[in-house]
């Protein structure tokens, strides 16, 4: 399926890209943008719908005022201007996703515009501009059934669900991107990141982009080394991870490069991104007009008045590239280490596992290590584990005060997902404090000697790198319940 590609450095030196990015967010507020429907994911289909999400007629809309809060608190995190008043417009298209025929959008007035964006990327710093943030509803999904591509165009019937119809979404837009060179398909992803955790720290969306809650449709265009005029660009849609954004950008490049040295011309078209690692034809991309916009009649412009506006200001959080270095400077943190929780999305967790009282090298260990595996095994986000930082931070209290070491703090952890309780009630309830009373531990290593003449004799010797196999030994014997370092210490009390 793979179309011909030139070789990336090639590329580079014959052409310059020219970068557009287009980010969907969904809100995260308890109902749609229109009704009292709650917008909630993963619902039995067709069960979160009235008459206004499934555009029956007589049916009245009216705007989520929540919705506008987060659509302005998102402009002016984005350092856009705020819209004194701007007006809802209908997107007319005929597909059955949306039973109105139209979508409910923003056209010539959206309620943010004309904001900048700097981002760092090995170093380098590239000043991003938002051409506008706008609110619109989502459509609803259609599920194609028993074709072999998931798609429309060999399925034998396709089913409708409309829960996610009418649900509040911003889009994002950025101005042409010029100027990023060989680094365009990491902006692109530095810029989706970026946008991810502004969500984050906002709290206006779960901004999951496997679920959809964050979608990017990637534009992409090359111009030949030397000239200003933007060529014939391709869109690729619903790129839905930060890794499949930077490679779909460097396939596209790669392959308009092709097209373009052979002579060719880009067709402007959208383009689906295959996981296998390539893009294929869409449909040919609408203009403005084939949408034939116009402005809603059903719904009254929004103006937000200028004191809510700055009191909405007031509750921005700090930007999540400001208070990345503020907590990599004050946790000591080498810069991949610290990417590393960033890209994790482990955060606020590690924040707040830290603030409980855990040193951050004992926290980040924690997230990104053992409940990192476990995240991913049960499939779920770092957040969604059924362990607040609050107890992370006890376990490593228990770890330090030398109840439990670290392979018994696992089991610790075990119990805690499992809902047996607080970490030291379950110490208590799986017996799991390490053997601290040395007549036990001194039964112990004489079993050991016993057991392993030969070893005990080399360190008689003065061989006492042998001891590791009595340690062993040891720990076996106390099911692992002991502190390694005071069995050593015992052990060579005992045969020196
Ligand atoms: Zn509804």
């Amino acid at each position: 399926m793979s179309a011909e590609l030139m070789d990336f450095a090639e590329a580079m030196e014959l052409f310059d890209p020219v970068l557009g990015l287009e980010v969907h967010v969904e809100l995260n507020t308890a109902t749609k943008m229109f009704c009292g429907c709650a917008n909630q994911f993963g619902s039995e289909p067709n069960s979160n719908t009235c008459p206004v999400c499934l555009g029956l007629p007589g049916s009245l809309p009216v705007v989520n005022g929540k919705a506008i809060e987060s659509a302005i608190r998102i402009g002016l995190a984005l350092g856009c201007t705020i819209a004194e008043s701007c007006r809802f417009a209908r997107k007319n298209y005929f597909y059955p996703d949306m039973t109105k025929d139209f979508q409910t959008s923003q056209y010539d007035e959206p309620i943010a515009a004309e904001g900048l964006v700097e981002l760092e990327v090995d170093g380098e710093v590239f000043a991003i501009e938002i051409e506008r943030a706008h609110m619109e509803e989502d459509a609803g999904k259609l599920v194609h059934v028993g074709g072999a591509s998931g798609r429309i165009g060999d399925a034998e019937y396709s089913l409708v669900d409309y829960n996610r119809a009418g649900t509040p979404l911003i889009e994002i837009v950025t101005k042409p991107i010029t100027g990023t060179g060989a680094k365009a398909a990491a902006v692109g992803r530095a810029y989706v990141s970026y946008l991810r955790d502004l969500m984050r720290a906002l709290g206006v969306s779960d901004v999951r982009m496997e679920q959809g809650s964050l979608r990017c449709d990637a534009n992409i265009s090359l111009m030949p080394k030397g000239t200003t005029t933007f060529g014939l660009r391709t869109e690729t849609k619903n790129v839905n991870s930060l890794r499949s954004i930077e490679n779909a950008l460097t396939y596209e490049i790669r392959r308009q490069a092709a097209v373009l040295a052979a002579g060719g011309k880009v067709t402007q078209e959208t383009r689906h991104w295959h996981e296998e690692g390539y893009t294929t034809p869409g449909r040919s991309k609408e203009e403005a007009e084939d949408y034939r916009y116009f402005p809603e009649p059903d719904l009254v412009p929004v103006a937000p008045n200028h004191a809510w506006v700055e009191e909405l200001r007031g509750t921005l959080p700090e930007p999540p590239a400001v208070k990345g270095k503020r907590l990599q400077q004050a946790w000591g943190f080498a810069a991949q280490e610290f990417a590393d929780i960033v890209n994790s999305g482990s955060l606020d967790l590690i924040e707040a596992t830290v603030t409980a009282g855990a040193s951050p090298a004992a926290a980040r260990k924690w997230w990104l290590t053992e409940l990192a595996r476990r995240a991913n095994e049960t499939g779920v986000e770092l957040a969604e584990l059924p362990i607040s930082p609050a107890q992370v931070a006890a376990v490593q209290a228990l770890v330090d005060a030398g109840t439990v070491n670290d392979k018994l703090a696992r089991q610790v952890i075990d119990g805690v997902l499992a809902g047996e309780g607080e970490p030291a009630e379950v110490v208590v309830a799986r017996n799991l404090a390490v053997v601290s009373d040395d007549s036990a531990l001194t039964e112990a290593v004489d079993r050991a000697i016993a057991a392993y003449p030969d070893v005990a004799a080399k360190i008689r010797e003065g061989k006492v790198q042998a001891a590791g196999a009595l340690i062993g030994a040891v720990m076996k014997d106390l099911r692992g319940q002991a502190d390694a370092a005071r069995v050593r210490e015992l052990i060579v009390d005992r045969l020196s």
